[in-house]
């Protein structure tokens, strides 16, 4: 039985870093998110590809446990081409080829419905909204979006945040939304819309959780080896909701514990192209860097 929705893109990437060149490798925010999540849960996919997508690619999902029922194949698939600087923490985009993604008309599997947690990852907001509509009540909803669609679908995105538990931004895109430069400001702006929580993520200097009375900081991972930063967020979001789904408790105690999971499958995520990292990563590699966490932390 799948434990998590996530609705996202499945994409062909072309990423530049000062390390190095990948082409048309695979890529995209559901593939980063299902496969962190994997770690923790059973995800159900919704997305679309095209005719161009290799079959590897579609095996190596479903190798590990991912369901593939809601993955549409239409015309091309979906290509992002972006590149880094020496500052990391900022990509910087090239191409955005929407193909397939622009007439996708998202259909849930019937047996996807009942599924309690719902990732919505980058993707076009109508699509997210879409999927909201189809799908029965779920007991948590976790929102990821970016600055494409900030500029592109803004009111769209404000409805969706609406009807959502956690939103999950990154730093540059928190005040591009909210039109402050102070996170703390735009935090609040997030929550008087209606989540429980905003997890701002400042890439390689960690994380911030918000809630009405709370606030808690999860440092970054001191990485020495940060060789292309591709999919971090969506790897953080689908860690996140993966152990939270595992673990069944929305405490906001567990939240800080699934914020430290995500950290850590996304620190490993930066040290190689695309999915290359994630796909030899074992629990092992993960509850040993858990523990370098909390060490980072105890004073
Ligand atoms: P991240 O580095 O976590 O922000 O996400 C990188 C992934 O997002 C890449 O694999 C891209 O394929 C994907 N991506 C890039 N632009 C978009 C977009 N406008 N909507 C959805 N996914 C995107």
């Amino acid at each position: 039985m799948n434990d998590v929705l996530i609705i996202g893109t499945v994409a062909l990437d072309t990423i530049e870093t000062p390390f190095g060149k990948v082409e048309k490798t695979l890529g995209g925010s559901a593939t980063y998110a299902s496969f962190a999540a994997s770690f923790f849960s059973k995800p159900a996919l919704i997305s679309i590809i095209g005719h161009d997508f290799p079959k590897e690619y579609l095996e190596l999902l479903r190798r590990r446990g991912i369901n593939l029922e809601g993955l549409k194949i239409e015309d091309k698939t979906f290509h992002w081409e972006g590149f880094y600087e020496y500052d990391m923490n900022e990509a910087k985009t090239r191409k955005t080829e929407l193909n397939s993604l622009e007439n996708f008309k998202v259909e849930v599997p019937e047996k996807y419905k009942d599924i309690k947690y719902v990732f919505l990852a980058n993707i076009d907001p109508e699509q997210q909204l879409e999927l909201l509509r189809q799908i029965n009540k779920p007991d948590f909803i976790v929102l990821d979006t970016m600055n494409f669609w900030i500029n592109n679908k803004k009111s769209s995105l404000l409805n969706v945040i609406k009807k959502v538990d956690i939103l999950l931004l990154n730093d540059g895109e928190a005040r591009q939304l909210f039109n402050t430069a102070n996170l703390v400001k735009a935090a609040n702006s997030a929550l008087s819309l209606g989540p429980k929580a905003v997890i701002i993520k400042k890439g390689e200097h960690g994380a911030l959780l918000f809630t009405k009375n709370k606030h808690f900081n999860a440092p970054g991972y001191p990485l020495e080896n940060i060789i292309d930063p591709t999919g971090c967020g969506d790897a953080f979001g689908g860690a996140f909701i993966g152990y939270l789904a595992k673990t069944k408790n929305l405490d906001e105690l567990n939240f800080r514990k699934a914020i430290v999971y995500g950290s850590v499958v996304a620190s490993n995520n930066a040290e190689d192209f695309g999915l290359n990292r994630l796909k030899n990563l074992t629990m092992n590699d993960i509850e040993k860097r858990y523990k370098e966490f909390q060490d980072i932390r105890e004073f």
